[in-house]
């Protein structure tokens, strides 16, 4: 026999739709549409506006939300370093990089040709900054995004392949979008690695896009990956449809500590002329 109590907890009869609706939206995966539903109910209500267009604000509300989230977990699984855009890229530090192009490949439709796309320079002169930006607007285009170095890519390659997942791994890796290979050529290759790498590229040949960067030119990269043979039939595949970048420059890290060190010689020298100043005027004495 249940026991009826002689009075309903306070906030029960007006709670339980709330909490059924609580229930039913967390089921629906409609986090926003609960979270706004009273705000943009009450904000409808005064505006004189009718259901149709409630309901209507609330799932666009539910749906650019969404899009969001999907752009944030895209960015998430694409394992950047570091989140870098083209809003913090300073175009006229580099001269040799030609900005329209850059800013044609930011549009990612290059993803949908499966094209490549190489940026070659030397150290610190923002192939990564640059590289990442583009992954960065890959992900906000919808398109899925994997990135690594190269020596950290074939470390995972032979570790698959020692634990008998290669071909999972292989699987994956050719199944994203863009997938950007980091710094290919700071650490010469075993010749399963180099193997094991060109097989990336291979089964990625107009199945997807890639971005390499590299510090070396094209003749030098037998170099890293050991074999002439292996070295041009991997140019190959990678160079068919692709944009290359040249980013030959000053180092931007150097060109910055060396901007400091001057700023900094320059407030030293500051100081020692103050040092020298009248302490009551601030001015130099003029002999
Ligand atoms: P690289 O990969 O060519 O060695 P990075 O992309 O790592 O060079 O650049 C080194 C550092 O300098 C990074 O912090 C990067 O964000 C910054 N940087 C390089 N070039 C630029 C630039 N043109 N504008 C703004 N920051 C830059
Ligand atoms: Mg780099």
């Amino acid at each position: 026999m249940s026991k009826t109590p002689d009075h309903m907890p306070v906030g029960t009869m007006s709670g339980t739709p709330q909490v059924l609706l609580a229930h039913h939206l967390k089921q629906l995966k409609l986090p926003t549409v609960l979270r706004e539903y009273d705000k943009v109910a009450r904000e409808c209500a005064q505006a004189g506006i009718d259901h149709p267009r409630y309901l209507l604000r609330l799932i666009e509300l539910e749906l650019i939300d969404r899009e969001r989230r999907t752009i944030e977990r895209r960015i998430r699984a694409a394992r950047f370093p570091a989140v870098k855009s083209f809003d913090t890229f300073d175009f006229t530090a580099i001269p040799s990089l030609n900005k329209m192009l850059v800013l044609e490949l930011a549009r990612s439709e290059y993803i949908l040709r499966r094209e490549n796309i190489i940026a070659l320079g030397n150290s610190g002169t923002g192939k990564t900054h640059v590289a990442l930006a583009l992954g960065l607007a890959a992900c906000q285009k919808g398109f899925t995004v994997a990135f690594t170095t190269a020596a950290a890519l074939v470390s995972q390659l032979m570790e698959a392949r020692d634990e008998r997942r290669l071909l999972k791994l292989q699987r994956d890796l050719a199944a994203v979008k863009l997938l950007i290979v980091d710094e290919l050529g700071y650490v010469p290759l075993s010749s399963t690695g180099a193997e094991l790498l060109f097989e990336v590229f291979s089964q990625r040949y107009e199945r997807g896009s890639t971005i390499v960067t590299s510090n070396l030119p094209f003749e030098d990269w037998t170099q890293v990956l050991g074999s002439e043979r292996l070295t041009g039939a991997l140019l190959d595949r990678l160079t068919h449809h692709v944009s290359i970048l040249t980013m030959n420059g000053d180092s931007y890290r150097l060109k910055q500590s060396a901007g400091r060190r001057r700023a900094a010689a320059r407030a030293e020298q500051n100081q020692a002329s103050h040092a020298m100043a009248d302490p009551d005027t601030g001015e130099i004495p003029t002999p």
